[in-house]
């Protein structure tokens, strides 16, 4: 399998070569050549095969001979032997609803399942190839931790991760900064969230630096965490009807960056029966009103939820939905992106948005209208749903037999699970102790100078 750019100026690639690219070098998405379909005996033979040889079997025609099959099994076994769960991502009943419960990894958020993946891989082919990578992002709250135990530990890799000093919850920055780990470095930034993306940024635009520190970032538009993720919509379809390839299910998919449900869409390409494929987004809502209108425009801010996790502003990896709907056209996507970063708007013709109407369903769920979603299922069930969760449950109200896609542990936020329903959902394994455990960081100013400083210090020494 090679892989190609949605802007069309980067060479074939094969599988290890776009992991290790990352974002393509022409500023585009990489997107595999061609996409594998299967056949309903396939189906209906991958339904009965346990999660781990499930996802060796979606991931290694995307593989292709870039990695050995036995290595690629041992890769994918140890991934998911982190997962609380055997079943890894167990699909349950909420009342008449389906949950697909992705949080059983070690920070109890679905991010889990790519990046415990993305950091074998990055491992593996370090190792293989030798060289290192120094991993940097910026962190508004579950995204670091998430990456930070995908590495943890690796050899050749170390991650910096930057979070606002006091302005996540104390529970996510004891995830951060709580690990033995040597290669594990939190950064506290005194000051906001948007400070330190724009460190990231003014350290990943320093080109000679970047190539001095071989930095690296484990940003949703990796091409290998979108395939972890499509291994769980064939798991739940086969869980949910029993591998009968004539029955099709719909999914509801909560989402900030579209990384998700491009996962899903992938998935029924490749022949997977899916019916609706929900986009439930919260008042940032720019993929909403995209499958309303055709017209994709951002926002002059992001709004703060009660889903934090899905503030985004631009989703990352819209660019890949709109390559397969322009014909796989690199001229469309350009002249398209161009509009976009000059104006801050494109729009589809009436065409395409008539395809991507059938192709996707879309909700914007308020807070209010989250909480009361937390509130009724909780009395009606019992079953408590994370605030991301319940956007997904309340944008497929008209789709009572869709899969919702539970993403974090309700335990991860707890404020709002307790202005919902009075009381806090009880912290799973993963997260429990970790509040009488001492935080270690580095408290830095909000200057890309002063981070510069501390990386060059650690990377040498
Ligand atoms: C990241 C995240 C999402 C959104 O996922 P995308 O891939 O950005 O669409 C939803 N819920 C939770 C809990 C998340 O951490």
């Amino acid at each position: 399998m090679r892989y190609l750019s949605t802007r069309g100026g980067v060479a074939p690639l094969a599988f290890d070569q776009a992991v290790m690219m990352g974002l393509a070098t022409d500023g585009g998405l990489l997107i595999p050549a061609e996409i594998p379909t299967i056949s309903p005996q396939q189906l209906r033979a991958w339904s009965r095969l346990r999660f781990q040889d499930l996802a060796f079997e979606v991931v290694a025609p995307f593989v292709g001979d870039a990695i050995p099959s036995a290595d690629l099994r041992d890769l994918i076994e140890r991934s998911y032997a982190t997962f609380a769960h055997l079943e890894v991502t167990p699909l349950v009943r909420a009342g008449d609803r389906s949950v697909l419960e992705l949080f059983h990894g070690p920070t109890a958020a679905f991010k889990d399942v790519a990046l415990q993946w993305l950091g074998n891989l990055f491992a593996y082919l370090l190792e293989r190839e030798g060289g290192t990578l120094n991993i940097l992002g910026a962190t508004s709250g579950d995204t670091g931790s998430a990456a930070i135990y995908g590495v943890r530990g690796k050899p050749r890799i170390q991650i910096f991760i930057l979070y606002p000093k006091g302005r996540i919850s104390p529970l996510q920055e004891r995830q951060m900064t709580t690990l033995p780990d040597t290669n594990v470095h939190p950064f506290a930034i005194r000051g906001t969230f948007d400070d330190a993306q724009a460190i990231v940024k003014t350290l990943f635009n320093d080109l000679e630096f970047r190539s001095t520190y071989r930095l690296g970032a484990v940003n949703s538009i990796n091409w290998a965490r979108i395939l972890a993720q499509m291994v769980y919509y064939f798991y739940a379809w086969g869980r949910a009807t029993g591998g009968d390839p004539a029955q099709a299910v719909s999914f509801s998919v909560p989402t900030g960056n579209f990384g998700d449900v491009f996962a899903g869409y992938l998935a029924r390409r490749m022949g997977l029966p899916i019916n609706r494929l929900i986009i439930a987004t919260n008042r940032n809502d720019i993929l909403t009103r995209f499958v309303q209108t055709g017209v994709y425009a951002r926002e002059s801010k992001v709004h703060q939820t009660l889903s934090p996790a899905m503030d985004i502003q631009v989703a990352s990896n819209f660019e890949r939905y709109l390559y397969y709907l322009h014909a796989a056209d690199p001229a469309q996507v350009r002249a398209l992106l161009e509009t976009f970063a000059r104006t801050g708007r494109l729009q589809v013709s009436a065409d395409r948005l008539r395809q991507a109407q059938a192709d996707f369903a879309a909700a914007a769920v308020s807070d209010a209208e989250t909480l009361d979603q937390i509130r009724v299922t909780y009395q009606s069930t019992g079953y408590i749903l994370c605030p991301h969760t319940a956007v997904g449950v309340r944008a497929a109200r008209a789709f009572p037999d869709a899969i919702c896609l539970a993403t974090a542990h309700p335990a991860k936020f707890n404020e709002a699970i307790y202005q919902a329903i009075g009381q806090e959902a009880p912290l799973p394994a993963a997260l429990q102790g970790l509040m009488e455990q001492t935080p270690h960081y580095i408290e830095l100013e909000a200057k890309a100078e002063a981070v510069r400083r501390q990386i060059a210090a650690l990377v040498q020494g």
